[in-house]
């Protein structure tokens, strides 16, 4: 039996693999190392055997507390990821799983791989009307990239993946830039003529390949440096931010995954300095025709709100609502699976968290005409 993790987005140290009845695995900490909790590795030459991999250090992860009621993700074609038996035990991660084949990879969730992202990049720019556009280098080179499209007065800015291990934040970057990009789509097409779309699909490649929770190469967790990103530290927030401050921001979404809650929700402004009634009823206007294009989305389970005045500023969100007086808000989705709707084979999943991102057309339709 072997197994590996050399690989884009890989995540596992093994410590004894022995014996296929009592593997002994390791997560390893993201660059700064004050996260983990992402894994993604192969296993090679186990099928038919059962498995039990336990996850030692599990306790020792972000959001220990997470784990239960959580099922990992297996796969044997990288395409289709099902959810496999797992269970929180003695501050472990318990992985119950007999391969039907001779090599599986397991994951936190299903990995969004660099390629697929430069895929969907290529496609995207392909479609008429659509400019890429190189805001900058992360830390380890890359480029960071943005999608402009649409013609409108309004802006509209959405990004997601500021922390790489929340890879559902990709899947509906792409259900939402595929909808959003169909010359067939009516909605679409209306959006685009009234307002212009900054898209970035993925603020952290660089963590996302090192295969990381939370943080860039540099060690720094990217939704905590709006307030004072640096070149050095969070080249990517500093990138995106100076690009902001050139458009203005009307309307601002932040696209993420919870490790603990089996909901989607947003999370809103509603502790800054500057909050407003006004941002108040555009927030439960966008929240209200989300919950009626898909009923994946819910508004009773959520973040408790921040105080007034309360707010943490270095936050995409709270910055960016207070810079622009803009309605922003963070969209969470479920590692797990949502609570109210349940798919048990996939949990939640790539397709649904596309669909997810398909349907906010919707409510960004319903308070375009109030965003100024
Ligand atoms: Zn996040």
């Amino acid at each position: 039996m072997h197994i590996s993790a050399a690989f884009d987005s890989g995540n596992i140290e093994v410590v004894d693999a022995t014996r296929p009845s009592d593997v002994h695995l390791r997560i390893r900490p993201d660059a700064g190392k004050d996260h983990m909790q992402w894994f993604h590795f192969r296993v090679v030459g186990a099928r038919d055997t059962p498995l039990h991999l336990r996850i030692v250090n599990a306790r020792a992860c972000s959001y220990p507390q997470a784990w239960e009621g959580y099922q990992a993700v297996a796969s044997y074609d990288r395409e289709e990821w099902f959810r496999i038996p797992t269970t929180y035990e003695q501050g472990e991660l318990q992985i119950h799983h007999t391969p039907q084949s001779n090599a599986v990879w397991y994951a936190y969730f299903a990995p969004y791989s660099h390629d697929r992202h430069l895929d969907l990049l290529a496609a995207a720019q392909s479609e008429p009307g659509v400019a890429l556009e190189v805001l900058g280098q992360t830390v380890d080179g890359r480029d960071l990239d943005l999608l402009v499209t649409g013609t409108g007065e309004r802006v509209i800015w959405i990004i997601a993946r500021q922390h790489p291990g929340e890879s559902m934040a990709e899947w509906w970057m792409e259900g939402f830039l595929e909808r959003l990009l169909d010359e067939d789509d009516a909605l679409a097409n209306k959006l685009k003529a009234e307002a212009t779309f900054y898209v970035v699909p993925s603020m952290n490649p660089d963590g996302a390949v090192r295969g990381h929770l939370r943080n860039n190469a540099a060690g720094a967790n990217l939704n905590r440096e709006w307030h004072a990103p640096t070149r050095e530290r969070s080249p990517e927030v500093l990138a995106v931010r100076d690009r902001m401050d050139a458009t203005g921001v009307d309307l601002f979404l932040d696209v993420h995954g919870d490790e603990e809650l089996p909901y989607n929700f947003i999370s809103g402004a509603e502790g800054i300095p500057g909050w407003t009634e006004r941002l108040a009823e555009l927030t439960a206007a966008f929240e209200a025709a989300l919950v009626a294009a898909n009923p994946d989305f819910q508004t009773a389970h959520g973040y408790p709100q921040d105080a007034p005045g309360q707010a943490n500023m270095s936050m995409a969100t709270t910055q960016l609502a207070q810079r622009f007086g803009c309605l922003a808000m963070t969209l969470e989705q479920p590692f797990k699976d949502t609570a109210d709707t349940p798919e048990p084979e996939h949990g939640w999943s790539p397709a649904r968290a596309r669909a997810l991102g398909a349907s906010i057309l919707h409510p960004i339709a319903a308070v375009l005409p109030r965003l100024r």
